[in-house]
């Protein structure tokens, strides 16, 4: 498989070859074609397998000119969180999408304005995300695509309230990824609980 057999626009294809990536890794060669064809999926792969542009090309090319919140990431950790934000926008640099990455220890004020500005991706620690939507400086209810990104990390670090009240607030209508280096029991119980029908990958 080459970047070029996936249907996706040519902007994403430009940027990919930019970023000098020459053939597909097995995550994103198993996980592409399934996400764009709108499926639910869990993808048990672990950081450096190319997992960001796994979920990233097809989400990306899901994203419209509207100026709501399209795509929620969510991350366990700040660093992560940036992390992912770079590369997306990276890889949408040939597309007029803003992208942006809200995390704790970040002053508030700074994310609002940014919000207030018409944002289509998300990126975003769930203690921040939530504290967004208690103050109702985030919506989510146009949201169609949600990324569960380390899942095991989160509720390692407790974040399962959280992520369950995220996920409560987004259309039942959205499709939902999840990527995990391990699938304990939890996250089996919790894609049973918010996904539908997932397809599992593993690399
Ligand atoms: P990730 O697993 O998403 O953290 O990606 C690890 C690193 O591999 C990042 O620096 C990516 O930019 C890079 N990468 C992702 N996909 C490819 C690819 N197909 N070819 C070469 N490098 C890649």
């Amino acid at each position: 498989t080459y970047f070029d057999d996936f249907e996706v626009k040519d902007e994403i294809k430009q940027a990919v070859r930019e970023m000098g990536f020459e053939e597909p890794s097995p995550v994103q060669e198993k996980a592409i074609p399934e996400i764009l064809q709108s499926k639910d999926l869990i993808g048990q792969a672990q950081t450096g397998t190319g997992k960001t542009a796994a979920f990233g090309i097809p989400l990306i090319n899901r994203i419209t000119d509207e100026s709501h919140v399209q795509a929620m990431i969510l991350t366990p950790t700040r660093e992560l969180a940036i992390q992912v934000s770079g590369e997306l926008q990276k890889l949408s640099r040939h597309l007029n999408i803003r992208t942006l990455p809200i995390y704790g220890g970040q002053s508030i004020g700074h994310q609002i304005k940014a919000l207030k500005q018409g944002v289509q991706i998300v990126i975003g620690t769930p203690g921040r995300v939530q504290d967004h939507l208690r103050r109702k400086t985030l919506q989510l209810d146009r949201v169609r695509t949600v990324v569960l990104d380390e899942a095991d990390e989160m509720l390692d670090m407790g974040f399962i309230d959280d992520i369950e009240t995220i996920l409560k607030q987004i259309n039942v209508d959205r499709q939902t990824l999840l990527f995990s280096a391990t699938i304990p029991p939890a996250i089996r119980k919790l894609s049973k609980r918010y996904m539908v029908k997932p397809t599992t990958i593993s690399v």
